[in-house]
């Protein structure tokens, strides 16, 4: 990751259509670990780094503070998505053979300029700013 799709989504999905990595579900999805509005899997979220300028979920969304920045998928925040997962925010695929596909397995691309504390905050991305 990643970016993060929060409780203001209202289910347009204008945003799924728009990712690059196919890295967006529904809320009805099996996968989906919210069940009221839609989800970003930070194990495949790439940020649209190698794609475009910026988040392309974020520029089709029309729901101020629906989508915002989440910590980077990298082996450094390993302990910040397991976390998450033991909670139920994110439902992070499991591959037969390797497990839960935490960063330690495999890190995705992050946008560097954005700061951490941004991320730890879950600013929201800045097309509104
Ligand atoms: S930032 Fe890009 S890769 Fe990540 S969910 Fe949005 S559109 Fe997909
Ligand atoms: S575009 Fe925004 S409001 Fe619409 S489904 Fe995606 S995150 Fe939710």
């Amino acid at each position: 990751m990643a970016v993060m799709i929060t409780e203001e989504c209202i289910s347009c999905d204008a945003c799924a259509p728009e990712c690059p990595v196919a890295a967006i579900l529904d809320e009805n999805n099996e996968k989906n670990p919210q069940d009221s509005f839609f989800y970003v899997k930070p194990e495949s979220c790439v940020e649209c780094v190698g794609h475009a300028d910026a988040p392309r979920c974020v520029e089709a969304c029309p729901t101020e503070g629906a989508i915002v920045w989440d910590m980077p998928y990298t082996k450094e925040y390993n302990d910040y998505w397991q976390a998450g997962q033991d909670a139920g925010t994110y439902n992070i695929r499991v591959h037969k053979k390797k497990g839960l596909m935490l960063p330690e397995q495999k890190e995705q691309p992050f946008i560097a300029d954005v700061s951490m504390s941004d991320r730890e905050s879950n600013a929201n991305i800045g097309r509104w700013a």
